[in-house]
């Protein structure tokens, strides 16, 4: 059920068309958000505001001032692409400073009151709500979305000596001018990084995505746009125009093309002022790889032999290559000669790998290549030994490394994928077309640049040659193999968990197979040797469809003395008063503290199993209210190049769970 166009935009006197949106709109959508938990409603609620909003800003000139975008970022908490490294996450004392300056409140009352109650947002809102009551002067003007979206970039772009005070006094000219008391929590919130509304980007695409369909600012039929590509199958086969097809086919294909956009793209200023230009069915021809915007990486399934890769590639022609244990590095390098790098979860890793461009360069064999984006792992080197170190060593590298000759730990660039040349996107291409054009543009530079050694399989049933294959990569350092296809399915499909990549690591060959990657929620106190830290914790994979974490173990082995404190001091700065209503829990497995999603720990586990305490894959193991569990989990490592929400997802641990030999035999899922 959707809302009609008149609906949404009648009598609504504080928005008038082609004005400035009022942030007291975004916020009473915010706080309808905050009061349900059916991600259904809350995508409806978003949907409608971006619609209504296409429908009140007919008329504006230049795309970056339409306030779709604003909203778009108010409502994933952020001010600028995750590559650019703006972040939010303002300090509580510079908050509480700038509640206590603009409600005339004594900054002691302040923190008190937040002690009490855990949440910034709601202590400013009764602060301003006093402050309202005392009757001060004339009304303020109130804020548009625009003002405060900007006010948080200059806040979150202020350093430097003087900015603390610089930022009170930005945040007091925003409490100053509030309307209702709700738009001081959320501006609190918001500045802090954390809105606790339980949103999530995704849940920001998919809205973005039906409003387009359902309020289209260029209409699918607009002449200027007519092309083969308008027409699409329907369910029996027939052509038809795509606007004639069913409108839940219709979402659902957006949904697609609207991630698919901002998989290559990771901005949301070129994903909407793509979607302002363009219609939908022209937005995945707009909103294409460009160098100096990173692309979600491809990424790999896991397999426990090479008998089951051999079942699973099933005649398709394929290469499998070393798996480096290093950290991803997308390197680009745009027409001007601006080379920068990116790390897995997108963010600019540059300054850690200063000489990483210059290798690149090097490598790069003729004049005429302008422009690339090359995918490669940047792995620990010993130049003398020509051996690859342990990734351990490479994680003491520094945030920022002066240069080449500083740096304690080597590095040796091993590329494995060239996504793009000379302004030409590879993406569609496939591996052996890409592989081709790579190593016929770049060369081998002795210990800086390596292509990822490779042996092609062929298929003649022997495999022999890939046992010695895996074994002589994990002999030299490296985790295991990548099996990729080469001709068929062999695309770059950005952030897709494909298939035609496959992971077949050492650990692979026993136990539960792959690590996973799992997201620290809560902990419970330590005792005895542990008094003072945390003694155990509870971990959770990611469900995608339900937006939650759900726990899949309680951990309180592998860790060293030193991660037991490193570890409890970094969470302490992300405890929360009571369990996130996305955390799903049972009962029984209480935490003396909860922590907010924030960090991404490597964990491996004897197996998985069946569980009526955890709730991984809950809603799909087939047994209400029983989830997956992990039995005997061990911590390996903190991942800092991954976002809580890439950890391990349900879907992962269900699959992991069904391939695990013990539950195969069982009428499983079998071959997925
Ligand atoms: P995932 O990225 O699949 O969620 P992960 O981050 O834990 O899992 P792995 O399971 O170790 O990573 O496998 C994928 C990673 O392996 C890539 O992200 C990349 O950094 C690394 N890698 C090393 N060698 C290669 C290679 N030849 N081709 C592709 N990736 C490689």
């Amino acid at each position: 059920v959707v809302s009609s166009a008149a609906s949404l935009t009648k009598d609504d006197k504080s928005w008038k068309e082609n004005a400035p949106t009022p942030y007291s709109v975004l916020c009473e959508t915010l706080s309808k958000i905050e009061a349900i938990s059916s991600r259904l409603e809350i995508q409806k609620l978003l949907t409608d505001l971006f619609r209504t909003c296409l429908l009140k800003q007919t008329n504006i000139e230049k795309k970056e001032q339409h306030d779709i975008l604003t909203l778009v970022y108010l409502a994933s908490n952020s001010v600028a692409a995750a590559y650019e490294c703006v972040e939010l996450g303002i300090g509580d004392s510079i908050l509480i400073k700038a509640i206590g300056e603009a409600s005339g409140t004594a900054p002691k009352m302040i923190k008190q009151k937040y002690e009490a109650d855990g949440d910034l947002g709601t202590v400013a809102m009764t602060a301003k709500g006093k402050q309202r009551t005392l009757g001060f002067g004339i009304k303020p003007k109130p804020l548009a979305a625009k003002e405060v979206l900007q006010v948080f970039r200059e806040i979150a772009n202020t350093t430097g000596g003087k900015s603390q005070n610089l930022k009170v006094g930005k945040i007091k000219g925003l409490l100053v001018r509030v309307q209702n008391p709700e738009e001081s929590k959320y501006i609190i919130r918001g500045l802090q990084g954390k809105l606790r509304i339980g949103l999530a980007q995704s849940t920001v695409l998919v809205s973005l995505a039906h409003a387009m369909v359902l309020s289209p600012p260029i209409p699918e039929n607009d002449p200027k746009f007519k092309m083969e590509t308008d027409v699409e199958l329907s369910e029996d086969g027939k052509k038809v125009q795509n606007t004639k097809l069913p409108l839940d086919t219709r979402l659902e294909s957006a949904v697609n093309v609207v991630k698919k956009a901002y998989s290559q793209v990771s901005s949301f200023d070129a994903l909407v002022s793509a979607m302002l230009t363009v219609p939908l069915s022209h937005l995945n021809i707009e909103c294409t790889l460009r160098p100096g915007m990173p692309v979600e990486p491809m990424l790999a399934k896991p397999t426990k032999s090479i008998q089951e890769v051999l079942k699973r590639l099933d005649g398709k022609r394929f290469t499998c290559e070393f798996k480096y244990d290093g950290e991803r590095a997308q390197v680009h390098m745009a027409e001007n000669g601006v080379t920068k790098v990116f790390s897995r979860s997108l963010l600019d890793t540059s300054e850690k790998f200063p000489e990483v461009p210059k290798y690149v360069k090097e490598a790069c064999v003729e004049t005429d290549v302008k422009s690339f984006v090359l995918d490669t792992e940047v792995v620990a080197y010993n130049r003398e030994t020509k051996q690859f170190v342990p990734f351990q060593i490479l994680s003491t590298r520094k945030k920022t490394e002066e240069s080449e000759e500083n740096a304690k730990v080597k590095v040796i660039v091993q590329a494995f994928d060239l996504m793009y040349l000379n302004g030409v996107s590879l993406l569609d291409h496939t591996l052996s077309e890409r592989r081709d054009l790579m190593k016929k543009h770049f060369k081998a530079v002795d210990g800086k640049f390596q292509f990822a050694t490779a042996l092609d399989h062929k298929e003649d049933g022997d495999t022999t040659m890939l046992e010695t294959f895996l074994d002589t990569a994990v002999k030299g350092q490296c985790e295991g193999l990548m099996v990729k296809t080469l001709d068929e399915n062999a695309t770059y499909q950005p952030s897709y968990r494909s298939l035609n990549w496959l992971k077949l690591k050492k650990d692979y060959l026993e136990g539960m197979g792959d690590s996973v990657d799992l997201v620290p929620i809560g902990a419970y106190h330590g005792r005895g040797k542990r008094t003072g830290v945390y003694g155990a914790y509870l971990l959770a994979c990611y469900d995608v469809d339900s937006e939650e974490y759900q726990s899949v173990c309680k951990i309180g082995t592998g860790f060293s003395d030193e991660d037991l404190k490193s570890l409890s001091k970094g969470l302490n700065e992300h405890i929360i008063e009571e369990k996130a209503f996305s955390y799903n829990v049972s009962d029984s497995l209480a935490c003396d503290v909860w922590f907010d999603s924030c960090q991404v720990w490597e964990v491996k586990a004897a197996d998985l199993s069946k569980s009526s305490t955890h709730k991984g894959a809950v809603d799909k193991t087939g047994e209400a209210g029983r989830g997956i569990g992990l039995r005997f989990p061990r911590f390996e490592r903190l991942r800092d190049d991954k976002r809580p929400d890439q950890a391990t997802t349900s879907d992962q641990i269900l699959e992991m769970y069904y391939a695990q030999d013990s539950v195969v035999d069982t009428g499983g899922m079998g071959d997925f």
